[in-house]
């Protein structure tokens, strides 16, 4: 009975106070079918949080909670508890999830100024409760990613994209709602509301087609979110070769694969980008191993890089697809081929791209929108250009827009790049010359350079 309560109370809450896009969230999670029977975390088939991982610096942290299987979850934030020495608090409640039990043994210590400790237990026979403490209170987003699932926590804690209530009179729902607090701490509910201003209702199964690409240097919203502080250090660039380790990618005829492609091109970028000192050039990986895409980001945000390119190699069921493609987040693709891509390139069924519509427009991404956009065309002009001159005919497929995961909550200007077929003969073979590799890289490498000399990141953060 008292789980029962605790949900109804928590399900208004999120009605009041956070978004619409978080609780068209909310209500996806909350569709899913729920695990009648209590979870036994060593029994086969029942999820189970296996680990928490966090990657954080003083003012944004990602968190990600696996769960391998779908779970139902929900998540609520409560205030400062002073006279119980209780912080901010942000917390997920998983349903029918067993969980791991070092986890329950040592929370995730961090703090650093906005991330105090992450820390997890049963909270009832049928629920899990993972804890996030602030240090003080900030803007989240909760999000969930299919194939293995995992929650993930975008926290930000600058403070100058939300306005937030903060007296007691303006967060509390009206009527018995309100005095019944949450069933792990009776505090009144923190009020962090997610920055989501064009949220798409729930349920649309079609995506729909990307905007064009706007006309202005910078959106008004995004101008208005970003009060162009100046930039007191060398353009960081976060270089993200795709896939690896247990990942190939896609594999060419002759059984060339993406993993070392991409790899190859993005080792030739930072040593050409790094000769002039102008850049501070990092790398998701430099060597042959897997990291999940949600880690890609939140490198490149702890990191505090300026740009991030994500490198790939395209590939099609017709072996006569050819050409140069690059990409940046949106919510649908325009097409059938587009929405294939990104489903491959996130690891997932083309059915489970859709749940990534409603996390496109966050507070991170959206206002970097027309940034990455111009950046996009100009690697894809640049990059096409370079290898023409080496293999002429070769052929741009131009700026494009699809549902990457590994873009999602990116905090920069943020593109990825589908450097030719792997799957067509001629371009596997010509990916096989390191000549087209330099060419790859000469693009991108005068692409940023383009950016970086020419003011375009006066409104970046850091
Ligand atoms: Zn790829």
């Amino acid at each position: 009975m008292e789980g029962e309560a605790g949900e109804r109370v928590d399900l208004t809450l999120l009605r009041r106070h956070l978004g619409a896009a978080s609780l068209a969230v909310f209500l996806c999670a909350a569709g899913l079918p729920l695990a009648a029977p209590p979870p036994d975390a060593a029994a086969p088939g029942v999820p189970r949080v296996s680990d928490i991982r966090a990657w954080t610096n003083e003012i944004y942290t990602r968190v990600a909670i696996d769960t391998g299987d779908e779970v139902s979850w929900q998540a609520n934030t409560l205030r400062a508890d002073p006279p119980r020495s209780l912080p901010p608090r942000i917390f997920i409640d998983i349903r029918g999830a067993g969980i791991r039990d070092e986890i329950l043994r040592k929370p995730v210590e961090v703090r650093n100024g906005l991330l105090r400790q992450v820390r997890a237990g049963r909270f009832d026979r049928d629920t899990v409760r993972v804890v996030i403490d602030l240090e003080r209170e900030s803007t989240y987003r909760v999000f969930a990613l299919p194939g293995p699932f995992r929650i993930i926590v975008d926290i930000d804690g600058e403070g100058a994209i939300p306005v937030l209530p903060t007296s007691p009179e303006a967060v509390a729902p009206p009527g018995p709602v309100a005095a019944g607090p949450s069933p792990e701490d009776p505090a009144q509910p923190l009020i962090t509301p997610p920055v989501s201003p064009r949220a798409s209702p729930a349920g649309s199964a079609v995506p729909s087609a990307p905007p064009a690409i706007p006309p202005s240097v910078e959106s008004p919203r995004a101008a208005a979110s970003h009060p162009a502080p100046t930039r007191k250090h060398r353009v960081r660039v976060m270089i993200d070769p795709g896939h690896g380790g247990k990942d190939p990618g896609a594999i060419g005829p002759t059984g060339l694969k993406e993993k070392d492609v991409v790899l190859a091109i993005g080792r030739k970028i930072r040593e050409k980008l790094s000769g002039s000192g102008e850049f501070d050039v990092r790398m998701t990986r430099d060597e042959d191993v897997f990291i999940p895409l949600e880690e890609r980001t939140a490198m490149a945000n702890k990191g505090r890089a300026d740009i991030f390119v994500s490198l790939h190699i395209n590939a099609s069921r017709n072996r006569s697809a050819e050409g140069f493609s690059t990409y940046v987040l949106s919510r649908g693709a325009s097409n059938r081929e587009d929405l294939e891509l990104a489903a491959r390139e996130n690891g997932v069924p083309i059915g489970k791209l859709q749940g990534v519509k409603f996390i496109i427009d966050d507070m991170f991404t959206g206002a970097r929108k027309n940034e990455s956009l111009r950046l996009a065309k100009t690697v894809n002009d640049a990059v096409v250009r370079h290898v023409s001159t080496r293999f002429p005919g070769a052929q741009s497929l131009g700026l494009k827009q699809a549902p990457f995961y590994v873009l999602v909550g990116a905090r920069m200007t943020a593109v990825l790049v589908e450097a030719s077929f792997i799957s067509n003969a001629r371009e596997e073979s010509r990916l096989r010359d390191t000549s087209c590799l330099d060419g790859i890289a000469d693009g991108v490498v005068e692409a940023v350079r383009y950016y970086g000399r020419n003011g375009i990141f006066a409104h970046s953060d850091y």
